[in-house]
């Protein structure tokens, strides 16, 4: 299986920002293997899904509701975010857990109506600085799986340790392939054997400079990216350095 590589725009880029930004990287596709996804706010979604229309590059949500549709100001629903041309939706981010409180309940929930709209799901998980401090990395993390993932599960899981999101400082390899082990140990004992096919992702201060080393982590089926996707050439030259699977 191709890697993923995962582009989170967050709340950056207006409109035609974001749609120069989408072209960029689709003109500079050519002979990358790695599959390429961008995640623009869902304010841009359509625009971007369009400009992108007819290339490699796919696009994603951020975020949705846990329901289908509803009296909820100010929240997407899935099926909102398929019709504007997503397949994918990140969710669970630690972004979003964090400053909205979303709960691995919640994350479980959302994940279920995403993959009921159609959505391959994107699910984040990963410890904070305090948490590895203490050692507690892999019991955080094990219980945010078994918390957050509906069974079954069909989607990829994101390991993103909080202390190397936006931060500069990355996991070194090894803290990324003990804990893509342990991740992968953790599908297969609650999943099955489904849990041996579900993609891992390292997200974290991935950038062109890190990312050939970190993507060839066992275990380690693509990159979820977040400054470095805002700059077309780096988010390519992360995509170049993917493995072919
Ligand atoms: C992210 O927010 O998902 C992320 C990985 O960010 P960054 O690459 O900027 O650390």
């Amino acid at each position: 299986m191709p890697q993923l590589i995962a582009g989170n725009w967050k709340m950056h880029c207006l409109a035609a920002e974001a749609v120069a930004l989408a072209r960029d990287i689709a003109a500079g596709a050519a002979g990358v293997t790695a599959e390429l996804l961008v995640c623009p706010t869902a304010l841009h979604l359509a625009a971007v899904a369009q400009a992108l229309n007819g290339s490699v590059v796919t696009v994603g949500g951020q975020d949705c509701h846990q329901s289908k549709q509803g009296a909820h100001t100010g929240d997407i629903a899935g099926p909102m975010l398929l019709d504007a041309g997503a397949t994918r939706v990140i969710l669970g981010h630690s972004e979003r857990r964090q400053n909205h409180g979303e709960t691995d309940e919640l994350v479980r929930e959302k994940t279920v109506a995403a993959v009921a709209a159609g959505l391959i799901p994107i699910v984040c998980v990963g410890e904070n600085a305090d948490q590895r401090a203490g050692g507690q990395e892999t019991e955080v993390v094990g219980w945010q799986i078994a918390g957050s993932l509906p069974k079954p599960f069909t989607g990829v899981v994101a390991y993103e340790p909080i202390w190397a999101i936006g931060t500069g400082k990355t996991a070194t390899e090894e803290d990324v392939a003990i804990m893509h082990a342990f991740i992968r140990d953790e599908l297969v004992r609650q999943f099955g054997d489904a849990g041996q096919t579900v993609r891992i992702l390292y997200g974290g201060s991935v950038k062109a400079a890190n990312a050939a080393s970190l993507l060839a982590v066992p275990n380690v089926g693509g990159a979820l990216v977040g400054g470095a996707s805002l700059n077309a050439q780096e988010f390519l030259a992360i995509a170049r350095a993917a493995q072919s699977g």
